[in-house]
């Protein structure tokens, strides 16, 4: 009964679709998924008016805006961000549980898209990557699948985890940048030397020439209205400078090839290899739709560096917005303008700086979290014996030393009780919760959803500690940070564009997990192997 609805129901969402008047499935020749790293959901409308009319203010005139798209797990990272939007799940089943965890059966410490069985290709240690830890398929492999191969998918991002998570397993290829060269690189997973057009791009050695002019403000800095003074004491310092100030001398960092990201130009090299990939790949170009993934790292460096309230985090988004600008005339020059969809989104948002809410009266602070571990070791080493019990707050999670606890016979259910107990008289704290015994806990069922989707047992840690609505773990006083539940970290902009989709808006809200089903739709294929996420139907035409 409720496949025959659901039957009807797309019939009725795709009236273009009548297999005796169409030859071939309806679909768009390109799809272009932008990941906009940290970028919160109300920096569309903070910056809104100093827009221009060719970027993001177009997205959402002539495309769908969902305006209430949440993040449903903890924590609030890059990786399972952008894992969550290309798999349509979430930590507890496609295994993405951070950036890094413990994998909690071997002790081993892992980083989310480490893998030491392949090589790099153009670069150093950074081209050791993979998606093979990601358990779950991307909208990307799906794409790959329901084409038989024929489908180019590609992922390119100054990160590594912006880019290989999203191109999936079965990606034509994945380019991250590698600090030691300067260059876009990949690893052996998916190919044995760059191909000649990534090569002629890395010659172009277009890093330095983007850095050799200073960073300086697009409009006169009196005018940035949205931020606080330039010099405030909740910017962090970029190396080699004495203030957080404009103009900020790129030209001096340009030696370091890694000081890039932390500046607009990232975003420009970004932007200006998708538009090399699309030309030499030909991508949108034949018969067969092709998936670009684009993650724009440089607005989250600059977040964390400068917190949400700085000329800096403004500025960056006012140029961003050119970047966007750009790469829609590009697309409409190259594809056609209504031959490719965009979507538009982030993996997660970011907090306002501690110290700058705290000092406006609200209550906040930033908490060291390796004191806080220290801290918590002496405590149980009074009892235990051990100094080393607990491995890693990271994640917001308490990872134990499993072996320790193993190889020294101690009581591990009475060290879990000590470890909440203590946390429990902990400032700060609102909740402790014991992730292997999740009934016991009384919680707003957001929170018991959220940490529920979080956890991956082999890669999580088995407490959870949520902090008070302001708080957060930081290793510095500047800057800002995220993770957390809150919706500061987990409400994301969502914007549509291009072929097929409608002009609109919905205040609804919608999920980061519904991006992949929505794509599947779209592209009649099928939703990816661990998608929870549900079909978003107000954007299609
Ligand atoms: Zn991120
Ligand atoms: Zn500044
Ligand atoms: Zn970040």
């Amino acid at each position: 009964m409720k496949i025959h609805k659901l039957g009807l129901l797309s019939l009725f969402l795709y009236p273009a679709f009548n297999a005796s008047a169409q030859s071939k499935v309806p679909r768009p020749k390109l799809v272009v998924g932008i990941v906009a790293d940290q970028m919160r959901w109300d920096y569309l409308y903070r910056y809104y008016d100093r827009y221009g009319s060719g970027g993001l203010k177009k997205l959402m005139a002539e495309g769908y805006n969902c305006q209430n798209t949440m993040i449903s797990y903890l924590p609030s990272f890059t990786a399972p961000g952008h894992t969550g939007i290309y798999t349509g799940s979430v930590p507890a089943l496609h295994g993405i549980a951070g950036n890094d965890w413990i994998d909690n059966r071997t002790g081993k410490e892992w980083y989310c898209t480490e893998d030491t069985t392949v090589k790099s290709v153009g670069g150093g240690a950074a081209g050791l990557m993979s998606p093979a830890n990601m358990l779950a398929s991307t909208i990307t492999d799906e794409l790959r699948l329901a084409t038989n191969f024929r489908a180019k998918t590609i992922g390119i991002s100054l990160k590594d985890r912006g880019a290989i998570l999203p191109a999936g397993h079965m990606a034509t290829a994945a380019y991250w940048y590698d600090n030691e060269t300067g260059n876009f690189i990949t690893s052996t997973y998916y190919m044995q030397a760059l191909p000649e057009w990534v090569t002629q791009f890395n010659s172009r050695s277009l890093n330095d020439s983007l850095m050799q002019t200073d960073w300086n403000t697009l409009y006169p800095i009196n005018t940035y209205h949205q931020s606080i003074a330039d010099n405030n004491p909740y910017e962090g310092k970029a190396k080699g400078e004495s203030a957080p100030v404009f103009p900020h001398r790129t030209s001096a960092m340009m030696k370091d090839k890694g000081a890039i990201r932390s500046t607009p130009f990232g975003n420009t090299l970004t932007r200006m290899m998708a538009e090399a990939c699309i030309n030499a790949e030909q991508l949108g170009m034949d018969e067969e739709t092709d998936f670009l993934a684009l993650s724009f790292s440089s607005t989250d460096y600059i977040g964390h560096q400068y917190a949400p309230n700085s000329i800096e985090v403004e500025d960056t988004y006012l140029r961003f917005d050119k970047e966007i600008e750009q790469l829609l005339n590009f697309l409409d020059k190259k594809i056609g303008k209504d031959n490719y969809v965009i979507f538009l989104t982030a993996d997660h948002g970011g907090a306002h700086n501690a110290s700058f809410l705290s000092d406006n009266g609200l209550p906040a602070k930033a908490v060291t979290i390796n004191l806080v571990n220290a801290e918590l070791n002496r405590f149980l080493a009074k009892e235990f014996g051990d100094t080393a019990i607990v491995r890693s707050l990271m994640n917001y999670q308490v990872f134990l030393d499993e072996n320790i606890i193993a190889a020294h016979h101690l009581d591990r259910s009475r060290i879990r009780h000590e470890i909440m107990q203590w946390f429990r008289t902990q400032q700060g704290v609102t909740y402790v919760i014991d992730m292997e015994d999740i009934g016991q806990n009384p919680l707003p069922s957001l929170l018991k959803d959220m940490t529920v989707n979080g956890y991956y047992a082999h890669r999580s840690g088995s407490i959870q500690i949520i902090l008070d609505p302001a708080w957060y773990s930081g290793h510095a006083t500047t800057g800002t940070t995220h993770g957390s539940w809150n919706p500061y970290d987990t409400h994301i902009p969502l914007l549509w564009y291009g072929w097929h989709i409608r002009k609109g808006a919905t205040f609804k809200t919608t999920y980061m997990t519904d991006i992949a089903a929505t794509l599947a739709a779209l592209l009649h294929i099928q939703a990816p192997n661990a998608s929870i996420g549900t079909v978003i139907n107000e954007i299609v035409q």
